[in-house]
């Protein structure tokens, strides 16, 4: 029969370490972390960059059209903000080896130019998360989407996402995304209530952890950010993703009624400092 891999439920820091900050680090050593962000939305990658920075990414730049360039370096001063216009000037722009992990998705639901940037950034074999708009862009495809898939690749769809890109998956969460990760060849969250994180090689994780208050507008990006800043500090993929699922859920978890998707990246400090002291004693 079918080997089955246990399931793990994450309830706290079993399955991964957490980068921590060394006295011989500099920024550029903490990686360099890019969200593609979309040039008339902007809040989903201004809330996905400050995700990537608050789990730790020594550096973000925001890749944006030039038009919507002042919004994102308004938004926060650590941001570093670039224009690229489409999918040449993002390969051009990631020549510079230095840019180890990429998001896209936030924004920029712009349909075959997002596209043709999403197949750029895997063409490269850098780390990639791809959410929202970077997956559904896909649906008439998804073949076109998995074959580019050459780089460690996380993607992040809730159910309604996931199944415009995995129609004829049958069966529970945990098959569903176990079985897409399988077929596509990158670490599939799936998000909701239950999150179930699952890699290519049969691993799969389920989030314990995460208060309903989650479900409001903006929560998935500041998820999808924080999955690129760990995947930046050199993470692997499932191990990334498994923490930052479970760390954003924590994150939310020190607020109650009233939580905001701009709350939970602010948050973040507070639940690495419990770990450090973990990990510590
Ligand atoms: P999105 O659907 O992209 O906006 O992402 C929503 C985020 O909130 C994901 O991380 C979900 O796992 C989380 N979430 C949504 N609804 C709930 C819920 N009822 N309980 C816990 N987490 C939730
Ligand atoms: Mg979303």
């Amino acid at each position: 029969g079918e080997e089955v891999t246990p399931s793990v439920f994450l309830n706290g820091p079993s399955l991964w370490t957490l980068p921590t900050p060394r006295p011989e680090d500099h920024k550029y050593r903490r990686g360099h972390a890019v969200v593609v962000g979309g040039g008339h939305m902007t809040g989903a990658g201004r809330l996905a960059a400050r995700g990537a920075r608050r789990i730790g990414a020594g550096m973000l730049t925001v890749a944006c059209p030039d038009v919507a360039r002042p919004v994102y370096q308004m938004d926060a001063p650590g941001n570093i903000v670039t224009a690229v216009e489409g999918a040449a000037d993002l390969a051009e722009m990631l020549r510079d080896e230095r840019y180890n992990a990429v998001l896209l998705g936030s924004g920029g639901g712009r349909g075959a130019l997002l596209g043709s940037m999403v197949l750029a950034a895997l063409e490269t074999g850098r780390a990639v998360v791809l959410d929202a708009d970077a997956l559904t862009g896909f649906a008439d495809d998804p073949a076109a989407l998995f074959d580019g898939i050459t780089g460690p690749t996380v993607l992040t769809p809730h159910a309604g996402e996931f199944a415009r890109l995995f129609p004829d998956l049958e069966g529970d969460r945990l098959m569903k995304a176990r079985a897409a990760a399988q077929r596509s060849g990158a670490v599939v969250v799936l998000k909701g209530p239950d999150t179930v994180i699952a890699a290519p090689d049969g691993r799969v994780a389920i989030n314990a952890v995460a208060p309903p208050t989650l479900a409001t507008a903006g929560t998935g990006d500041v998820l999808a950010g924080m999955v690129l800043g760990l995947l930046a500090q050199g993470m692997a993929a499932f191990e990334a993703a498994a923490a930052a699922v479970w760390v954003h859920g924590a994150a939310a978890a020190t607020h109650g009624p009233g939580l905001i998707a701009e709350d939970v990246p602010e948050a973040i400090p507070v639940v690495l400092r419990a770990l450090a002291g973990h990990t510590e004693d």
